[in-house]
């Protein structure tokens, strides 16, 4: 029945005596946020007012996600060779960037740790602090500031770890990235996130964590890597410990790898099986079912990072919030969306950051399937493969293989993409979609026009998502991209 106009204007009356009691019967919905990942480099070329100013006004920024922890230039700096988006210092970093951490690591946190992270102060700009100097700004202008912190593929050789905190591979070479199962480096990145937590009045963390599963990692079923599947993940005493835990018969999953390894390595080779490559990936995986179990045993390892910050940060504050990035592969390989449940994620997590960047997703889609065809699905051709695979992700209209590169990914992507993740989520955490700014791609793929950006934010916040992340970094965005993406921002929340 109609609420007449006399009683809605007592039940909007009765909503505010309650309101006004501190009682409002229901939440309020949080408003939706629009932010931007920036390296503190940018506040050092161009200026911290200047630049909160050029934010908050064309991109209508709210929270800054500020590197605070990084050694990749993804979130930060200025990639030598690459195009300079006409603000801030017109040439590369290559003659300063270093990474670490751009606040201040205090040593009181470490001591549960043998990785001296007291030490690993960024020495880009000195002794400054950029954290320090970055917030009372933003805050001032009532923004908040969340830390990005990541563990990356890989760390300088001066950093101070001891040898066996980096990953053994299957022919007992060490790797560049650090082992999950490793106590020190466990309480490690627990430290850092207690440290930034504790010693500065932010507003959370956001954790970037882009490595892939060791099964992904054999078969090349990344948009970016290399294949070299003999140094995948990591065979160390502590996997091994944490794989008998796991009911995991670790000399059999090692096996397996090198048996995938040879599989994987006969296929760059164009040595065909004789019941085809399909069919011999599925043959491996039936008599080394260890294969799959260690592949999701690292997937346990990372979750389990992710869960320790989790706790201790909440333990510190419980309303600092603690986001994750999910990387680009979840959105373009089936195999690693198997691996990628929303809604566990939802458990761990206060906001998602869902990679939906659509621009450089034509070209990192493309690899992706070139990647696979090399492998696993040899005999399919590379085209007919990525229409089966479009099937099962649920895109539609999307360019061929030929011209995808060139043409993108669409904005209806990101609407899809957007709206499966707010559906995994199912209401436990936000959803905030991260945006193409300006990602660089080769010379003959899409470049971001500011249109595609306006587009690409007002699909995920059509798609229900809870805001936005203007990525990946600052320093790689063009104005008038930047201003595209608030006017869609502002569009919407009118
Ligand atoms: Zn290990």
């Amino acid at each position: 029945m109609p609420q007449s106009r006399r009683s809605f204007l007592r039940n909007s009356a009765g909503v505010a005596a309650l309101a006004a009691l501190g009682r409002y019967p229901f939440p309020t919905p949080p408003r939706k946020n629009c932010g931007i990942q920036i390296g503190p480099d940018c506040f050092v070329d161009e200026g911290a007012e200047t630049v909160l100013d050029i934010l908050q006004e064309k991109g209508a920024v709210d929270t800054l996600y500020l590197s605070t922890f990084t050694y990749d230039r993804g979130i930060i700096g200025r990639t030598p060779g690459k195009d300079y988006p006409g603000h801030g210092a017109d040439a590369s970093d290559k003659d300063y960037f270093h990474g670490g951490n751009y606040a201040t690591p205090h040593a009181r946190f470490y001591t549960g740790t043998a990785i001296k992270g007291e030490r690993l102060k960024a020495p880009d700009f000195g002794d400054r602090d950029m954290l320090a100097e970055i917030l009372p700004k933003a805050k001032g202008r009532g923004m908040k500031t969340i830390c990005s912190i990541q563990d990356g593929f890989s760390y300088p050789p001066d950093m101070p770890f001891v040898e066996d905190m980096h990953e053994t591979d299957l022919q007992g070479r060490k790797g560049s990235a650090l082992c999950f199962f490793n106590p020190d480096v466990r309480e490690f990145w627990n430290a850092v996130a207690r440290d930034l937590c504790s010693s500065y009045d932010i507003d959370g963390v956001l954790l970037f964590n882009e490595r892939n599963g060791p099964l992904l990692n054999a078969i090349g079923v990344s948009h970016a890597q290399a294949i070299d599947s003999a140094g995948v993940t990591c065979f160390c005493p502590h996997h091994e410990r944490a794989a008998r835990s796991h009911g995991i018969d670790f000399q059999r999953a090692k096996e397996g790898y090198r048996r995938l390894n040879l599989f994987v390595q006969q296929a760059l080779k164009d040595q065909r099986p004789s019941d085809g490559y399909y069919v011999e990936f599925e043959r491996l995986m039936l008599t080394w079912p260890e294969i799959m179990a260690y592949n999701q045993l690292f997937d346990i390892g990372k979750s389990q990072i992710l869960k320790d910050i989790y706790t201790s940060v909440k333990a510190i504050r419980k309303d600092l919030q603690v986001g994750f990035h999910i990387e680009h592969t979840n959105s373009f390989n089936p195999l690693y969306r198997a691996t990628r449940d929303y809604a566990q994620l939802a458990e761990l997590a206060d906001f998602l950051k869902v990679v939906v960047y659509n621009n450089c997703g034509g070209e990192r889609y493309v690899n992706f399937i070139h990647n696979i065809c090399q492998t696993v699905f040899r005999d399919v051709p590379p085209g007919e493969l990525m229409k089966m695979n479009n099937h099962l992700l649920n895109y539609a209209n999307e360019a061929p293989i030929e011209t995808l590169a060139t043409v993108g990914l669409s904005p209806d992507y990101v609407l899809r993409e957007t709206q499966r993740a707010v559906a995994g989520v199912k209401g436990k955490c936000r959803i905030l979609p991260g945006i193409d700014v300006n990602i660089p791609t080769g010379e003959h793929s899409r470049k971001a026009s500011p249109d595609d950006t306006y587009q690409a934010t007002l699909n995920a916040l059509k798609g229900g998502a809870d805001g936005v992340i203007l990525s990946r970094k600052y320093s790689e965005m063009r104005l008038d991209n930047l201003a595209a993406a608030g006017r869609a921002f502002r569009e919407t929340m009118r």
